[in-house]
Formats: C-alpha cells, sequence, structure tokens
C-alpha cells in the first residue's frame, strides 16, 4: 500500500501566479499568493489555485519575494525519498553529457528540480551551497548528504555559506565547513589542464565550472599574441596557452592570480609560453593598452555580472560596450574576440546588439564563430528562463 500523504499546509495561489505554473515556470511570486496562514517557514506544502484546485507540491520561504517554488505536479508523501531519486537522476544526467573533466556542477537548483540545492565536484572534494529555507532543514541536509556520500564515495563534503542569501532566507547565521571528510584541497582536470582547488577559497563554489566547455572552444581559434581579461585563477589563459606566442592574463584579485599562478606551474611545458598575471583594474588597463595601441591576436573578455537586477541593464550595456569597443580596436585582422557576458538580466539579444554596435563604431568587420551558452552540467530548463544566463562570443575580426 503507496503511505498516506499526511495533510500538508495548503498554499492558495491567485489565477497569474496559477497561469505561470500552467507555461512550465516554477516560480510563484509572494504577490501571487492568496493566502498562506500560519505555513511555517521553509515548509513543503501543497498548491491550489484560488478555487482550490490542487496544481502540485512545493517548497515555501516566508521571506523570499520567490515564496513558492515548485517540486512536483503531483502530492508528495515522503519528501527525503524525493530527493534522492532527484539527485541520482542529477547524477545519471551528467553521465550522459558531461567528458573530459573530473570537475562539474552535479546539481543546478531548479534546472534538476531541486530549487535551492547546488552541489559542485571538484574530483573528490564535493561542494555544497544551500539557498533556501526548505533545504536548509536538518532532515533535508541529512538526506542530501548521505544521498551524495553513497553514490559518489567523495572524501569530501564542504559547505559553501553565502551569508548574505542566509539574511535574505532569514537563516540563522552558519559559518562555511566540512560536512563529511576531512579533506579541504584536491587537484582537478577540464579538457587535460590541471587545476588546484581550495574548498575554502575563491569566488562562487571554487573556479568558473559554467565556462568549462567554452574554455575548450576558444582554445581552438586562439593564436599569436592572447590577453585574457578578467582571468580569475585562469581558466581561459591556461587553455590559451598550448596554442598561442605569448599569453597575459588580467585580472584585480591578487588572491585569484595567486592561484593562477600556481595552475601555470601544474601545467607548464617547455614548449608553450611562461602567461604574464597583471593585477590591475580592467578598465584602466585596456584604456591604457589601447591608447598605447597595443595589438592581440587573442583577446577574452570575462567580466563579472554587470547587472544584478533588471534596473541595472542600461548600465551593464554601456560596461560591456566600453570593453568590447577597446578590445576591437586592439586586435589584429584576422584576431578572435571571446567575449561574455554572466548576467541573467541582459539576453543573448541584448548582447549581440552591444557587440554589433561596439563593431560599427571600432570599424571592425564581425564574423561569428559561435554563439555560446553555459557548459551542459548546468542545464536550461526551457520553460524556466531564469536557468539561462551565461553567454559567450567568439567571433572573428576584421577590418
Ligand atoms: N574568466 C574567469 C572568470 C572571471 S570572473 C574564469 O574563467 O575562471 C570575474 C573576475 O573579474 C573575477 O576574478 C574578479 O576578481 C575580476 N574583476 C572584477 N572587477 C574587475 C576589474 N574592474 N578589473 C579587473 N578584474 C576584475
Amino acid at each position: 500500500m503507496p503511505p498516506t500523504p499526511t495533510a500538508l499546509p495548503k498554499v492558495k495561489i491567485s489565477p497569474r501566479g496559477a497561469t505561470r505554473l500552467k507555461d512550465g515556470h516554477v516560480w510563484v511570486y509572494r504577490s501571487d499568493i492568496v493566502s498562506a496562514e500560519g505555513v511555517p517557514p521553509g515548509s513543503l506544502v501543497s498548491v491550489a489555485d484560488h478555487r482550490g484546485k490542487p496544481l502540485g507540491t512545493a517548497l515555501y520561504s516566508s521571506s523570499s519575494q520567490i515564496a513558492i517554488r515548485m517540486i512536483s505536479t503531483d502530492p508528495v508523501a515522503d519528501f527525503p525519498a524525493l530527493l534522492r531519486q532527484r539527485i541520482a537522476d542529477a547524477i545519471a544526467y551528467r553521465e550522459s553529457v558531461v567528458h573530459n573533466t573530473d570537475a562539474y556542477r552535479l546539481i543546478f537548483s531548479e534546472a534538476d528540480f531541486l530549487p535551492g540545492l547546488i552541489a559542485d565536484r571538484y574530483n573528490d572534494i564535493l561542494s555544497l551551497q544551500i539557498l533556501t529555507q526548505a533545504m536548509d532543514a536538518e532532515p533535508v541536509r541529512q538526506a542530501v548528504i548521505s544521498e551524495l556520500a553513497t553514490r559518489l564515495h567523495p572524501a569530501a563534503i564542504i559547505e559553501r555559506v553565502d551569508p548574505r542569501v542566509r539574511e535574505l532566507e532569514t537563516l540563522p547565521p552558519r559559518a562555511s565547513g566540512l560536512l563529511h571528510g576531512e579533506k579541504t584541497a584536491t587537484t582537478f582536470a577540464m579538457n587535460g589542464i590541471q587545476f588546484s582547488f581550495d574548498a575554502f577559497e575563491g569566488q562562487k563554489t571554487g573556479a568558473f565550472l559554467d565556462q568549462r566547455e567554452n574554455y575548450a572552444a576558444a582554445a581552438q581559434y586562439a593564436h599569436g599574441d592572447a590577453l585574457d581579461v578578467f582571468c580569475y585563477q585562469g581558466g581561459f589563459a591556461l587553455h590559451l596557452a598550448p596554442r598561442c606566442a605569448q599569453v597575459t592574463g588580467v585580472d584585480s584579485s591578487r588572491p585569484a592570480l595567486e592561484v593562477a599562478d600556481q595552475n601555470a606551474a601544474l601545467n607548464r611545458r617547455d614548449n608553450q609560453p611562461e602567461i604574464e598575471w597583471i593585477e590591475a583594474n580592467a578598465f584602466d588597463l585596456l584604456k591604457d593598452y589601447a591608447s598605447t595601441k597595443r595589438q592581440y591576436d587573442t583577446i577574452v573578455l570575462d567580466p563579472p555580472t554587470f547587472a544584478k537586477t533588471k534596473r541595472d541593464l542600461d548600465a551593464a550595456l554601456r560596461g560591456y560596450k566600453e570593453l568590447n569597443l577597446r578590445a576591437l580596436k586592439m586586435l589584429r585582422p584576422g584576431g578572435i574576440l571571446v567575449t561574455c557576458s554572466c548576467s541573467y538580466h541582459v539576453s543573448q539579444s541584448n548582447f549581440l546588439e552591444m557587440l554589433s554596435s561596439s563593431a560599427i563604431d571600432a570599424h571592425r568587420t564581425l564574423r561569428l564563430l559561435e554563439v555560446r551558452g553555459q557548459a551542459k552540467d548546468h542545464p536550461i530548463l526551457l520553460n524556466v528562463p531564469e536557468t539561462a544566463y551565461l553567454k559567450c562570443v567568439v567571433a572573428s575580426v576584421s577590418n
């Protein structure tokens, strides 16, 4: 006999919220909640439209503007069992789409129907981010840790905490730390390039795994003198080095450049150029280099998010344009521009428009070689546009 579902707290949503769910989205905003009296923070809830028609089961947040994140269109009797199944499915999906690496995103929140949970694998260390009240509950944490440990046998599982996220979710403060095992440093490989990893250092969970396939794509076209702007720990620069005569990486973060240099040492070969790392503000440096008429054959631009909200869009596009315009002026004929944006609020068409207007102002012709997105271990759910955020355009530049 199937287990009898325990009665879940009920949340009623507006017709607009219900239409959003019918269109395949999984979020309902607080402004579309009709009633949620007495629903405890972070609880599993059953969702109904304003007439009481059941729409499925969701995770509830008492503080986020995203009040509801759907996890199923059916009733859910045993949440930990569902979590375990979803984790197994997420791992199986990566087995089919990830190649040539031991570092990739295992679980990507909504895109794996595990909203609020992110897990990245760096060789034998797993790094978790817990982003919502529901995923922070102790039984949920225990189910996640035990499922990952049993399936993947990692040397360690660690948690990276973003204090701002916990504050927004009104969760008590908590430190980053080990959840399983003891190991906190390792090395990992992508596309045959080695990287060192320290679980409690760096941005995100350590590396920009979403760029992994773009590194390999950029390397295919790279040649001559190369400049990797916003290089962080050297992801692009290290991939370009085997193809280029000279490589320079630029970033404003000294700790990131120190890791970049360690990574360069791990990959040093006699027939490859030594990479030069420069600590600088990229905007100032590009301005300087452009005015002294420096020339390159390959330039990578991978800045941080410029548009944190929709309201930042115009300012963000001006920032991208300044960078791209300068880079285009510095590329020799036949040069390669690899230009990225990780801002969700800048759409692919916004980004391509910015690039075409930069090309006109720089008096250059661009041939698009590749219009790319995030690596396949960061799945895009077609009906949840927020899951698609990274743009990476590779273009050949002529006069
Ligand atoms: N290309 C990298 C990821 C870049 S993330 C990779 O593939 O791993 C963005 C980087 O921009 C961060 O390392 C951050 O330190 C750097 N950054 C932010 N503002 C900067 C600025 N004004 N000048 C130079 N670097 C900057």
